[in-house]
């Protein structure tokens, strides 16, 4: 393996150009080939990752190989302790952290990243990895439960928040023993680099993490389909989380995966509507719509529709929109592909016979020429079986439905092939407590938006939205495997 010189760094000293960490050191992809990373927002290239492949990839599942043993074998506690050190160094790099996201991802700050509190969540788990003792047909016989690690496991993740996503996967596998393989999107790669850099610094020994960047086809595509590599976990979309669940079937390997939505927000008439109208209107602008929480159909009792309607369009005509290095609440699109994706839901949704209230078009001007930037979006009288109402979008544009009465806004809610996020908003416990149960969806919100507010929330999808949980406290758990012992003091006598 070539090892570059880490003189040669930027964006940002916590990465190396044109290089990927594999083994505790920064190397390039075997071939030699690069990709370049954009600022969605103007289009330069502010750094080159390696494009890795098969080969690339082997070098990291012999390397997550080598550093298992030792990994698996170290007491609990202290392997906790240097998930507990990791997430101080990113605390003290968070500035930094946080631009590099924006850089790549396009996005205006958000204020304080949250990995360092995640993994915190995640390092007090480690040492709490606990087996059960079983009853037994005779008091000689004692039996047992181990979790131990699968080994080398691999992940795959998306571009819309890398930092969190990287640290989510990670720390949840390294924290139960198990050394790993991370691919990263092409689009922003670079947060994982920075994060995994700060990992061996903290004193995660190498090979512990390792990242190798490239295409989904190539180096995304050889995880799953690598023998070595025993159990997956995967975020994105549906479409990719199909690829990935085949080629681990090949193999055999578990895993979990966490993809798309298309929430509902299920607005009543005893609800405070302001509130809910400018959380609703944040909640699917934010990270300009790129959130697989993102609450994108707002269903509306038809008896309040005009007034939420006016509401929403007010709040998302407000929503100021910018580079990312602005004082502004929404950035561009992240690329090309996903511009035009947007902008074809857009006139899918005008076709379709939906009401255009607001947006719908690319702002100009020299800040956004460069750029991949859409306005803020508002559909009215959208009906469920369009498109617009059935598909992720991955973008700011807002569905309203209109509904009659509680039941029909509950089939609608339901009536998608996601079931990832839920919102309902209302002033009645009895609505509340009804709803939280019809809903289909991992996580349902009374009167929030993105389900937030909560410290250690599992987190996953019910139907086409994936499986497994992240974030929880058993989340270190999904990384192990049971073993049940049983042990006896002397051979059974012979009959
Ligand atoms: P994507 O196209 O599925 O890509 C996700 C990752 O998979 C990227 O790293 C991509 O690599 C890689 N990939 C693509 N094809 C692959 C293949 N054949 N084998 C292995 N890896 C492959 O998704 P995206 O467009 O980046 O992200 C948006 C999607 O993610 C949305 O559907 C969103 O809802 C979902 N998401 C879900 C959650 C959740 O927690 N439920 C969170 C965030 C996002 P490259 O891009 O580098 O080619
Ligand atoms: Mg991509």
């Amino acid at each position: 393996m070539t090892i570059i010189d880490t003189e040669t760094v930027a964006p940002s000293t916590l990465v190396v150009d044109g290089a990927q960490l594999i083994d505790g050191e920064w190397v390039p992809s075997h071939s030699g080939r690069t990709i370049d990373v954009a600022n969605p927002a103007n289009g330069e290239v502010i750094a080159r990752i390696p494009r890795s492949d098969a080969e690339d990839v082997e070098q990291a599942v012999q390397a997550g190989e080598r550093a298992f043993p030792a990994w698996r074998d170290m007491n609990a506690t202290a392997r906790g302790r240097l998930l507990f050190r990791w997430a101080d160094l990113i605390e003290q790099h968070s500035a930094a952290l946080d631009s590099l996201e924006s850089q790549e991802v396009g996005r205006p700050s958000w204020g304080p990243p949250p990995m360092a509190g995640q993994l915190r969540f995640i390092a007090g788990q480690t040492d709490k990895v606990q087996g059960v003792s079983l009853p037994t047909y005779s008091p000689d016989v004692v039996g047992y439960t181990l979790r131990e690690p699968f080994g080398v496991v691999g992940g795959v993740i998306p571009w819309n928040a890398p930092g969190p996503m990287f640290i989510t996967e990670v720390g949840a596998a390294i924290a139960a023993g198990n050394t790993i393989v991370m691919k990263p999107a092409e689009d922003a790669p670079l947060t994982p680099l920075a994060l995994a850099k700060l990992s061996l610094e903290a004193g995660i020994p190498a090979g512990v993490i390792n990242v190798v960047t490239g295409y989904g086809a190539e180096a995304g595509a050889a995880i799953p389909a690598h023998p070595r590599i025993r159990r997956m976990g995967f975020t994105g979309s549906p479409q990719t989380g199909r690829a990935i669940m085949e080629a681990c079937s090949r193999n055999l390997t578990p895993l979990h995966l966490e993809l798309g939505g298309k929430s509902p927000q299920v607005v009543f008439p005893d609800a405070d509507l302001d509130v809910a109208a400018a959380a609703i209107a944040t909640g699917v602008t934010l990270n300009t719509g790129q959130i697989c929480a993102a609450g994108t159909r707002v269903i509306v009792d038809r008896s309040i529709h005009a007034e939420v309607v006016d509401k929403l369009a007010d709040a998302m005509t407000k929503v100021t929109v910018g580079p990312w290095h602005q004082k502004v609440q929404m950035g561009p699109l992240i690329n090309g592909k996903q511009h035009e994706r947007v902008c074809g839901f857009i006139d899918i949704g005008k076709e379709q016979g939906a009401t255009l209230v607001t947006g719908g078009g690319r702002p100009s001007g020299t800040d956004f020429d460069g750029g991949w930037f859409v306005e803020p979006t508002l559909f009215d009288n959208v009906t469920p079986d369009m498109r617009i109402a059935q598909e992720e979008i991955f973008g700011p544009v807002l569905s309203v439905i209109p509904v009659d009465g509680e039941a029909e806004a509950i089939e609608v809610a339901n009536g998608v092939d996601y079931g990832l996020v839920a919102s309902v908003w209302t002033r009645d416990v009895g609505t509340a407590v009804r709803m939280t149960r019809a809903l289909q969806a991992g996580q349902v919100g009374v009167n929030n938006a993105l389900g937030a507010g909560v410290i250690g929330g599992p987190f996953g999808g019910y139907k086409n939205s994936g499986f497994g949980r992240t974030m929880g406290a058993d989340a270190v758990l999904e990384w192990t495997q049971v073993k049940t012992v049983s042990m006896r003091e002397a051979p059974l006598p012979r009959f």
